[in-house]
C-alpha cells in the first residue's frame, strides 16, 4: 500500500476533479514538438473521464511571472491533447474568475476542460490563499499528477492539496513508486551513477547519495574535479579547482559511510570540445596538459558495467561524458546498454532522470528497458538530494 492517497481512494463519479498536470512541453512554430509529457498524463485523464468525473486541467507553461503573456498561452496544446486523448478538450482563457467558472459549469460528466496557464496570476507562485480559493471554487477534489512541479509549493501544486481532498494521479503514483524502489526502500546493493558537467550543481545530491548507496560512480566533467582534488593533472578539462576541498570531504564521508567511489581508470581526451575531434584513450592519470577529458574510457565503462552486474538497484543522473558529440558518447551508451540488459533480465531495478539524462538514455536506446525514466528535472534532482517535496508531502495518508 502506498503511503499516499491515489485515485483508488476516491469516487470521482460526477465530481469536479482539479487535475494538476505537466503541460510544459517543447513547442516549435506554435505546435507541440515533443508530446512525451502529454502521453504521460493521458491515463489519469482517461480514467477520471471514463469513471464519469469532470476533468479540469491545471498547468503552467514557461515563466510569465504573474502576467498574461500570449506567447505562453496553453491554447496551442489543446488540439494535440485532444487528438491524443481521442475526445474533445474545451479551453478557458483564464484559470479563475467568470471565464473558468462558466467553462466548468458547462461540463457534463466525463468532459475535459483545460484552464489557461496558472502562472498568468502572481498568486500561483506565491501560493496566495485567495488565489488558491479562486481555483478551488471550481473543484470538489484535487488530483496531483505533475511530479515535475512538486518541488515547488505553488497554489496549484501544494495550496490546493491542503484546501480539499487530494490524491495522486496515476503518473504521480508511478513516479513515486519508482522513486521509492530506487532510493526510498531499495533492494541492495544499490549503485548510483552521477555524471554531467559540474560538481557545484550536484553537491547536495552527492552528499545525500554517499550516505545511502553502496557504490557511487562519478563521471562526466564532475569526475575531473574529483581527480584533480586527488592530485591528478586534468589538463584543459572542465574542472572546478575551487571545489577541491569539497570533493575531498565528499570522498572522506564516502569512506566513513562504506560507500565505494568509482572514478574512471581510463579516459578519452581531445584538444577541443567538438564532434569527431581527434582523440585518444589514456590512463586517467595521463591526460596531456594541452588536452581535455571528454569521456570515460572503455576500461572504465567495462568496470562500471561489472559493478552494475553486482547491483540490484541503479539510480542514474548525468552522462559519463560529452554524450551529445560523437564519439564522446561511447561510455554513456555502453553503460546504459548494460543497465538496460540487466533490467530486461529482471536482475536490476533501474531508475534514471534529471536534466540531460533522459536524452542520454534515449540516445543509447536504453530508456525503454529501464524500470523508470523520470522526465522531471528539478524535482527528480531534489528527490535524489533527499529533500521532501512539498507537492508530495501534502499527499501523504
Ligand atoms: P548535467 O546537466 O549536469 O547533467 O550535465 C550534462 C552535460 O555535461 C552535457 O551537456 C555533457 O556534454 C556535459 N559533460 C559531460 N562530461 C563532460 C566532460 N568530460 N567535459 C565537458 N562536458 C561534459
Amino acid at each position: 500500500m502506498p503511503a499516499f492517497k491515489t485515485l483508488d481512494d476516491v469516487d470521482v463519479k460526477s465530481q469536479r476533479a482539479l487535475v494538476r498536470v505537466d503541460l510544459n512541453v517543447p513547442m516549435a512554430n506554435g505546435k507541440v514538438s515533443d508530446a512525451t509529457r502529454i502521453l504521460r498524463i493521458l491515463p489519469t485523464i482517461s480514467e477520471i473521464s471514463e469513471k464519469g468525473g469532470k476533468v479540469i486541467l491545471l498547468a503552467h507553461f514557461g515563466r510569465p511571472k504573474g502576467e498574461v503573456n500570449p506567447e505562453m498561452s496553453l491554447a496551442p496544446v489543446v488540439s494535440t491533447l485532444s487528438d491524443m486523448l481521442g475526445k474533445p478538450v474545451a479551453f478557458s482563457t483564464d484559470c479563475i474568475g467568470p471565464m473558468a467558472e462558466a467553462a466548468v459549469s458547462n461540463m457534463n460528466d466525463g468532459d475535459v476542460v483545460l484552464l489557461e496557464n496558472t502562472r498568468f496570476h502572481a498568486g500561483e507562485e506565491k501560493n496566495d490563499p485567495s488565489f488558491v480559493e479562486a481555483l478551488a471554487v471550481n473543484g470538489d477534489l484535487f488530483v496531483s499528477d505533475a511530479f515535475s512541479a512538486a518541488h515547488r509549493a505553488h497554489a496549484s501544486t501544494e495550496g490546493l492539496a491542503r484546501h480539499m481532498e487530494a490524491v495522486a494521479g496515476r503518473t504521480m503514483q508511478a513516479e513515486l513508486e519508482a522513486l521509492e524502489a530506487g532510493l526510498g526502500n531499495p533492494q541492495k546493493p544499490v549503485i548510483a551513477i552521477v555524471g554531467g558537467a559540474k560538481v557545484s550543481t550536484k553537491l547536495d545530491l552527492l552528499s545525500n547519495l554517499v550516505s545511502k548507496v553502496d557504490m557511487l560512480v562519478i563521471g562526466g566533467g564532475m569526475a575531473n574535479t574529483f581527480m584533480a582534488a586527488q592530485g591528478t593533472d586534468v589538463g584543459k578539462s572542465l574542472c572546478e579547482h575551487d571545489l577541491a576541498d569539497t570533493a575531498r570531504e565528499i570522498l572522506a564521508e564516502a569512506e566513513r559511510q562504506n560507500c565505494e567511489i568509482i572514478l574512471p581508470s581510463d579516459v578519452v581526451v581531445a584538444s577541443e570540445f567538438a564532434a569527431n575531434a581527434p582523440n585518444q584513450t589514456v590512463a586517467a592519470a595521463d591526460c596531456p596538459s594541452d588536452q581535455m577529458i571528454l569521456d570515460a574510457g572503455p576500461q572504465a565503462a567495462a568496470a562500471i558495467g561489472d559493478k552494475i552486474r553486482t547491483a540490484k538497484t541503479l539510480i542514474w543522473n548525468g552522462p559519463l561524458g560529452a554524450f551529445e558529440i560523437e564519439p564522446f558518447d561511447a561510455a554513456t551508451v555502453a553503460v546504459a546498454k548494460i543497465a538496460a540488459e540487466q533490467t530486461a533480465k529482471g536482475e536490476l531495478v533501474s531508475v534514471g532522470g534529471g536534466g540531460d539524462t533522459v536524452a542520454a538514455l534515449n540516445h543509447a536506446d536504453a530508456a525503454k528497458d529501464f524500470s523508470y525514466v523520470s522526465t522531471a528535472g528539478g524535482a527528480f534532482l531534489e528527490w535524489m538530494e533527499g529533500k521532501a517535496l512539498p507537492g508530495v508531502a501534502v499527499l501523504s495518508k
